[in-house]
């Protein structure tokens, strides 16, 4: 029987098959050589002698209830498959260290309200930076990152790569793909929102996952290169800012069947107007050169 043809277990049957010592040992004498779709497959008995097993019978049923789930039988021997070398990085990414069991991280952010110190805390794998003084988020800023990126780097760094990940996943999503699971993303726009204080107008969530988010029109627009382009020609040069220190946009609603929505910034050396539908999806990046307020 080919694997294809095996019938896939629900995730409850899935994790269930981890919970047994011979099935691990195979599943992580599998996962230690592997590196890519290049690694070679482990032959039947190499397999056998890693997991330190005499009785083929009993290796064979536990080979059996993997195969298919989080192995696969090819010419040459085993590979894992792409759930168990998921399920490994998603183990590893998020494994509880030492090194990384703190709470508290020093920025040099300044909170754009009060220009005080910020704070980053990082509670149940969320980053968020908060204003003591205010206490207020920065710029609604709270997103996941995996505990094993906090190694090797220094709290300035830290916060860097926590927003860069948030910036590219985000504009990721706003595209169509889940950064996590690659599935179809929906993207909403809620004008009404627009009145509402502290409400964020973009919802951005994954059909098969988890992966959710909540944010103003910026984290998911400044990966576009048109309206990083734009931004950058009224002299907003995007890559250097976080999105809390760009002036607000100015929202008017063009139309709301179907929406669409101009945003119009104002830097300090022009106007840029951003035109985009329901979907987040960019219509128009128009700028205009000249002095702005000052
Ligand atoms: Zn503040
Ligand atoms: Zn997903």
């Amino acid at each position: 029987m080919s694997d294809e043809a095996e019938t896939v277990p629900e995730t409850r049957e899935a994790f269930a098959l981890l919970g047994h010592d011979i099935r691990l040992e195979i599943l992580l004498a599998l996962l230690d050589r592997w590196r890519a779709a290049q690694t070679e497959p482990q032959g039947y008995s190499d397999l056998m002698r890693a997991v330190e097993m005499q009785d083929s019978g009993k290796f064979n049923y536990h080979l059996g209830r993997l195969r298919g789930v989080y192995l696969r039988k090819t010419a040459d021997g085993y590979v894992p498959t792409a759930s168990a070398t998921a399920l490994h990085r998603a183990v590893l990414a998020n494994r509880p260290t030492e090194s990384v069991s703190r709470h508290e991280f020093d920025t040099s952010v300044a909170c754009p309200a009060c220009d005080g110190p910020t704070t980053l805390t990082y509670d149940r794998e969320f980053f968020s930076l908060r204003c003591p003084s205010c206490d207020e988020l920065v710029g609604g800023f709270t997103y996941p990152f995996p505990k094993n990126g906090l190694r090797n780097r220094t709290d300035e760094v830290v916060f860097e790569t926590v927003y860069d990940r948030a910036r590219t996943q985000v504009g990721l999503a706003r595209r169509g793909q889940c950064p996590d699971c690659a599935g179809t993303t929906t993207v909403t726009v809620d004008p009404a929102a627009l009145d509402r204080d502290g409400a964020f107008p973009v919802g951005i969530s994954c059909e098969t996952c988890t992966w959710v988010v909540e944010s103003g029109f910026y984290l998911p627009l400044l990966s576009h290169a048109r309206v990083a382009a734009g931004l950058l020609e009224i002299g907003l040069p995007v890559e250097e800012a976080y999105h809390w220190d760009l002036p607000t946009p100015s929202t008017t609603v063009v139309r709301t069947d179907p929406l669409e929505l101009e945003l119009r910034i104002t830097g300090p050396e022009g106007t840029a107007t951003i035109v985009v539908d329901g979907t987040l999806a960019v219509t128009s990046v128009t700028t205009s050169r000249g002095h702005g307020p000052r």
